[in-house]
């Protein structure tokens, strides 16, 4: 706890200034993000680091294992849903992305079938959402021996089958019938910091350079 109130006092102290006057007009005329960020609650993704965005930039979801359950899935296990609703519908957000990430604890859980249903009932449900993603990686990927591999492969398809579901919802639907709505699927290689981003033609994650709008 020390260390979140020292940096409450060092961001007052050295940072503020930067943005005073950014926090000031997005008190007074609200939030307009550009972007809804779907992604996993693991500490080493910070989505604004990443994209180097600004307060009110990017209006941000994250769950564990960035999971995206279809429109149908309700109650308790979806309240990723309502984030998407309220993005889309009332922010009008005109990008959404959903980043998976390497070395995904939520994706390791999913493959392995841990965690324990009796322990954490509401993780254990929670990853069952996903559980197309782990029957793909069984039927189409039993080729891949090496567990890094495994995983990356378990993210990607994760990562499209939220983008499969965002299809689900009938205002992301309507959104991109009127070509106001794009949709993203992402991959962060931790250890090189690269994002590489889903493209449908050679259907194979690329990385993202610099021309890329
Ligand atoms: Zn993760």
């Amino acid at each position: 706890m020390r260390k979140l109130i020292q940096g409450i006092h060092k961001f007052r102290d050295k940072e503020l200034g930067k943005y005073q006057e950014l926090f000031h007009r997005l008190s007074k005329e609200g939030q307009n993000p550009h972007t809804l960020f779907i992604t996993c609650c693991d500490s080493r993704i910070l989505a604004e680091l990443i994209t180097q965005s600004r307060p009110g930039d990017l209006f941000v979801v994250k769950n564990v294992g960035n999971i995206v359950p279809s429109v149908n899935v309700r109650g308790s296990t979806n309240s990723t849903a309502a984030a998407i609703e309220f993005a889309v519908q009332t922010l009008g957000v005109k990008d959404v992305v959903i980043c998976g990430h390497s070395s995904c604890g939520a994706m390791e859980g999913l493959l392995l079938g841990v965690p324990d249903k009796e322990q954490m009932p509401h993780l254990a449900e929670w990853l069952e959402v996903a559980a197309p993603v782990r029957e793909l990686i069984e039927n189409k990927y039993s080729y891949l021996k090496d567990r890094e591999e495994r995983l990356t492969a378990a993210s990607q398809e994760n990562v499209l089958f939220g983008l499969e579901n965002l299809h689900t919802y009938p205002l992301v639907k309507e959104k991109l019938e009127q070509g106001t709505l794009r949709l993203h699927a992402w991959f962060f290689k931790i250890a090189t910091a690269e994002i590489f981003a889903y493209d449908p033609i050679p259907q194979q994650f690329q990385r993202v350079e610099k021309e890329l709008t």
